[in-house]
C-alpha cells in the first residue's frame, strides 16, 4: 500500500498510532504498529470497520485478535521478513524506552537536588547553600544533556520506524506482484481498488477510468504451441503494459488468467480509451519468436473495455461495466476498444 501523507501529518499520525498502541494489549511490533497506521489514516476502510466491530466485545485488543486484523486486512509478509523486522523494531523501542529512563533519572536526581537546595535556602545556611550549588547547577546540566539525547533519540527512532514501514510495505508489495507478468496480482488490485473508493466515498474525488483487457484467442496460442508458450505470451503482454502505462499514479494488474485491469485514478473515459488503444496497438505490432524456434514468430491482438467509476458503484459493478464492454468488444471482432456508455 502506498502512504500518500505529508511529513508533518505522518509526524502526527506517528503519535496517534502510538497513543493507540498504548491503549491495547497486543505488543509493540510492526504488525501492531501497521494495524494503527493504517486505522489511524482512515485508508483501509475494512480494516477500520473490524477493528470498530471487535472493539464492542474486546476493549483492549489482544496480540492475537491484531495479528487476525493483520491477516484479513491488511496483507501476508513471509514468517522470516516479519522476524527480522520485528526484531529491529524491539531494538528500536528498547534504545527509545532506555533514553527515556535515563532522561527520567535525571529528573528524578534533579528533582532530590532541589529539595535539598531548598532546605538550605530555608535554613539560611550559607555554607550549605555554597556546597549545594555546584551540585545543582551540574546536576541541572545533566538533564539538559539526557533530555537532548532523549530528543535526538526520539527523532532517530522516528525515522528508524519510518524505514521499517518502508521495509514492511516492500515486503508486503511483493506478495502484491504477480510473478509471471511482473503487474500487480488480483489481491493487489482489490487492493488498491479499496483504497481508491474509499477516497471516492469520503468525497475527495471524483471520476476514475477503469480498463479490461483480455487476451484474444488466447486457448489457441495454448493448443498450437503449448502452455509454456501462452506463459511466455503472458510475461510479454505484462511487459507491454509495464512499458505502454508510464503514470506511477496508474495501477496495472492481471485479474486473472489472460486479462489484465489498468485503473487510472482521476481520469476520465477518453483517457482511459486512449491508454487502452496505445496496449492494442502496441501488442498488435509486437513480434514474439518463440523460444527456442527462431522461425516461428507469433502475433497477438488484445480487446479491452472501458468505464469510469460512477459514485456510489461497488467495484465489482465498476469491473463489471468495463467487462461487459470488453464482452462487446470480441463481439465486434476482437483487437479493439470498447467503452462503457457513462448513463
Ligand atoms: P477470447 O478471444 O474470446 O478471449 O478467447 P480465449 O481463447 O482467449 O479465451 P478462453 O477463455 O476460451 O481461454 C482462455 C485460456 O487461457 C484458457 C486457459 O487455459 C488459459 N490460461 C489461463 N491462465 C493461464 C496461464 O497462466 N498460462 C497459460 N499458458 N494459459 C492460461
Ligand atoms: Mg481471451
Ligand atoms: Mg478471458
Amino acid at each position: 500500500m502506498e502512504y500518500p501523507e505529508s511529513r508533518e501529518k505522518s509526524a502526527e499520525l506517528l503519535r496517534q498510532v502510538i497513543a493507540l498502541m498504548g491503549q491495547h494489549d497486543a505488543p509493540f511490533n510492526p504488525i501492531t504498529y501497521t494495524v494503527w497506521y493504517e486505522y489511524a489514516a482512515g485508508l483501509n476502510a475494512r480494516l477500520r470497520e473490524a477493528i470498530d466491530r471487535f472493539v464492542l466485545t474486546e476493549p483492549r485488543l489482544s496480540q492475537a485478535t491484531t495479528e487476525r486484523l493483520y491477516r484479513e486486512h491488511v496483507a501476508s509478509v513471509d514468517d522470516k521478513t516479519m522476524d527480522r523486522i520485528s526484531r529491529d523494531f524491539q531494538q528500536v523501542m528498547s534504545h527509545m524506552a532506555h533514553h527515556a529512563a535515563r532522561a527520567g533519572e535525571q529528573a528524578g536526581a534533579f528533582d532530590a537536588e532541589l529539595t535539598q537546595l531548598h532546605g538550605a535556602l530555608s535554613a539560611q545556611d550559607a555554607e550549605a547553600l555554597r556546597a549545594r550549588l555546584p551540585r545543582t547547577l551540574q546536576r541541572s546540566q545533566a538533564m539538559r544533556d539526557a533530555t537532548t539525547e532523549l530528543r535526538t533519540q526520539v527523532a532517530a527512532s522516528r525515522a528508524e520506524i519510518e524505514r521499517l514501514r518502508a521495509d514492511l510495505d516492500r515486503a508486503r508489495e511483493e506478495v502484491f506482484i504477480d510473478s509471471l507478468t511482473k503487474v500487480l496480482n488480483r489481491k493487489g488490485l482489490d487492493h488498491r481498488l479499496e483504497q481508491i473508493l474509499t477516497q471516492a466515498r469520503a468525497g475527495q474525488d471524483a471520476g476514475h477510468g477503469l480498463v479490461m483487457l483480455d487476451i484474444d484467442h488466447f486457448k489457441l496460442i495454448n493448443d498450437q504451441h503449448g502452455h509454456l508458450v501462452g506463459d511466455q505470451v503472458l510475461a510479454a503482454v505484462g511487459e507491454v503494459l509495464r512499458q505502454v502505462v508510464t503514470d506511477p499514479t496508474h495501477v496495472v494488474a492481471r485479474y486473472g488468467g489472460e486479462e489484465f485491469a489498468i485503473v487510472l485514478p482521476h481520469a476520465g473515459l477518453e483517457a482511459a480509451a486512449a491508454l487502452a488503444e496505445k496496449v492494442c496497438r502496441t501488442t498488435r505490432a509486437m513480434k514474439l519468436r518463440k523460444r527456442n524456434a527462431h522461425d516461428v514468430v507469433l502475433s497477438v491482438t488484445v480487446s479491452a473495455g472501458a468505464a469510469v467509476h460512477r459514485p456510489g458503484e461497488s467495484a465489482q459493478d465498476w469491473v463489471a461495466r468495463a467487462d461487459a464492454a470488453l464482452y462487446r468488444s470480441k463481439q465486434a471482432g476482437r483487437d479493439r476498444v470498447t467503452v462503457a456508455e457513462l448513463s
